[in-house]
């Protein structure tokens, strides 16, 4: 069996990467990021699909970004997102691929929708204005996966994660999701001296996954047979973005002094998610705590400042 994992070098991908590097049959495996092959060029992904020749693909390309960078650019969130995902589904049927494993996320269901979300609404309402771009786009994964599988036979499996965290993730303070952001903000604080600034009032209730959890569930999925739908994974503890920052501060030796930016937005107050959804794949997971999780994160982070994704960006 033959898996081409795509995106290797982002959150999830590089996580993919460090846990196939423990096994056996890490041969079988093949990672490619963007300097492989553009995966908005439709020919370079039939080229890079004809000379691998999958049989599995672990589809974790995408253009990704926090409430920052989907509220000042939607459209590329939704073209880039849009264009990269069919051409992929177009590659894989044309290749004969005979899985694909897709991800959507907790962040594209309606932002009025029933808690603990159900995997059944993903359609059923708007998505939240601050990221309509990126969820429409993810949103027609969900469709696009469907009809290929109805017409067309595609076996697929899309995993819908919440907000993932871990080494090797986005730093950048302006575009990043909240935990590599403020990791990056505290840090700068602290070595520059100056208060950090966490946008809106700190109440918003977020879970977070740590992104090593979901690749070893991955891996463990590809021992179950395909679902073909979509289905939930995250840890389904909740956390509020104050008690968030105060732990980074503190992994980070800080002194306590955060700011709360009340005129920045809190984007969606809520979206729980329940492990129903996991089904026989519950028994194979283990989810690491957050202190465990924000502990790890942090250290790898300052292992490896100023080499890491989104360095350059110094605001606090
Ligand atoms: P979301 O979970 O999809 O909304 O994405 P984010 O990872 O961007 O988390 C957004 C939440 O964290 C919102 O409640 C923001 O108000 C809060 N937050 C606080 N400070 C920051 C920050 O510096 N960057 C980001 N992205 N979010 C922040």
């Amino acid at each position: 069996m033959k898996l081409l994992v795509t995106g290797s070098r982002g959150l999830l991908g590089s996580a993919i990467r460090h846990s196939v590097a423990k096994l056996d049959e890490q041969s079988q495996f093949h990672f490619v990021s963007r300097e492989d092959a553009d995966l908005l060029s439709k020919k370079d992904t039939f080229d890079l699909f004809d000379e691998v020749k999958p049989d599995v693909i672990i589809h974790t390309a995408a253009l990704v970004g926090g409430l920052g960078g989907n509220m000042s650019r939607p459209y590329e969130y939704f073209a880039r997102n849009l264009i990269l995902n069919q051409n992929v589904i177009d590659a894989s049927l044309n290749s004969g691929v005979q899985r694909f494993i897709g991800f959507l996320s907790t962040c594209i269901f309606p932002s009025h929708a029933n808690y603990p979300l159900s995997s059944g609404d993903l359609h059923n309402g708007p998505p939240d204005d601050s990221n309509f771009g990126y969820a429409h786009a993810k949103r027609a994964l969900d469709v696009g996966l469907r009809a290929a599988h109805s017409q067309l036979g595609l076996n697929f499996d899309l995993v819908t994660l919440s907000n993932l965290y871990g080494p090797n993730d986005n730093f950048d303070v302006s575009n990043g999701h909240v935990i590599p952001s403020l990791i990056h903000k505290f840090y700068n604080a602290i070595t520059q001296g100056g208060v950090p600034e966490v946008w809106g009032d700190g109440s918003p209730l977020r879970e977070f996954t740590f992104a090593e959890d979901v690749a070893k569930a991955i891996l463990a999925m590809l021992s179950i047979a395909p679902r073909n739908e979509s289905f939930i994974l995250s840890n389904p503890q909740e956390v509020t973005i104050r008690d968030l920052a105060f732990t980074l501060d503190k992994l980070l030796g800080g002194k306590g002094e955060i700011r709360f930016l009340e005129d920045r937005p809190n984007g969606q107050l809520r979206k729980p998610s329940s492990s129903e959804e996991l089904g026989e794949l519950e028994s194979k997971i283990a989810f690491t705590s957050i202190q465990d999780g924000l502990t790890e994160t942090v250290g790898w982070f300052l292992q490896n400042y100023p080499h890491v994704r989104g360095a350059m960006n110094h605001a606090q």
